[in-house]
């Protein structure tokens, strides 16, 4: 086999991915279907990239919604104070903001997922951007590798799928990775978003007026038909774009 490791997707989790393979000795191909890698990190935060949170990790596991605890034993490998030394050691000053958030002292997103890249390339991960997957190949219960939109096949003897999931499908991500889970034998529950931005078609967004403007530590609601707040979240709402709203 050509590779030990193919990662599909050059965002977060396939840079990540890509840098802890190569770290144990594999020989690790990263493909990307943009011209660029990272491009939803590089949106991420405000465009100031919000890289994890200082707090004890009983704090961030009450704050996951649904049963968090279940991120325990993940966190306990690599949580959020492996996240900030990881980042320090590839040089990246961290700051940390109100309710515990940690930022780069640059201001930029752009710092880490450079960081990322640099990484990547200094381990020795072979990288082909513009080589979208089409399928990854699997014979008698094992994968075998994987064949891109242009009908070439690439082997090896392990597939990590980092596509993303379905939001700001310009950046990327279009959803892609579950058909090839659910292929492989997973089962893929019910998607529900979390990370992403609110859209909205109100003329008052959509005219651009809000553009740039961030509200500090404000509460947002949902409200029923009833008129009864649902749910309510505090934190800053910068607003990004014309037709989205980060909460
Ligand atoms: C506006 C906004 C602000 C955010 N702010 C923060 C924040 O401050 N802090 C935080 O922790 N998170 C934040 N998030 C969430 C965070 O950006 C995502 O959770 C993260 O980017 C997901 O990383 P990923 O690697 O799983 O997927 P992605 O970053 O979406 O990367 C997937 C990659 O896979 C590639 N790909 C997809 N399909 C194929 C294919 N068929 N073949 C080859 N390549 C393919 C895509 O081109 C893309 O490069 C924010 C998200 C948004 C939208």
């Amino acid at each position: 086999m050509k590779y030990d490791v193919i990662v599909i997707g050059g965002g977060s989790a396939g840079l990540m991915a890509s840098i802890a393979a190569s770290r144990q000795g594999a020989k690790v191909l990263l493909l990307d279907k943009g011209d660029k890698l990272g491009r939803k990190l590089g949106i991420s935060g405000g465009g100031r990239c919000n890289v994890t949170n200082n707090k004890d990790m009983d704090e961030l596991i009450q704050h996951i919604p649904g049963n968090g605890r279940f991120l325990y034993s993940a966190l306990t490998q690599f949580g959020n104070k492996h996240i900030i030394e990881f980042f320090e050691n590839l040089g990246i000053r961290l700051k940390e903001e109100d309710n515990g958030r940690m930022f780069p002292v640059s201001d930029k997103a752009k710092t880490v997922v450079d960081a990322l890249i640099g990484q990547v390339r200094k381990q020795g991960v072979e990288i082909r951007t513009n080589s979208p997957v089409k399928r990854v190949l699997f014979q008698d219960g094992s994968v075998q590798g994987v064949q891109l939109h242009s009908g070439e096949k690439m082997d090896s003897r392990a597939v990590i799928i980092a596509s993303g999931g379905c939001s700001v499908p310009h950046t990327g991500s279009t959803g892609d990775g579950y058909a090839w889970a659910e292929a492989g034998g997973h089962t893929i529950t019910q998607l529900f978003p979390t990370e992403v931005p609110l859209t909205s078609k109100e003329a008052w967004i959509r005219s651009r007026e809000l553009q740039g403007l961030s509200l500090r530590d404000v509460t947002l609601s949902v409200w029923n038909a009833k008129g009864k707040a649902v749910i309510s979240h505090r934190g800053d709402m910068p607003f990004e774009s014309p037709t989205c709203i980060s909460a």
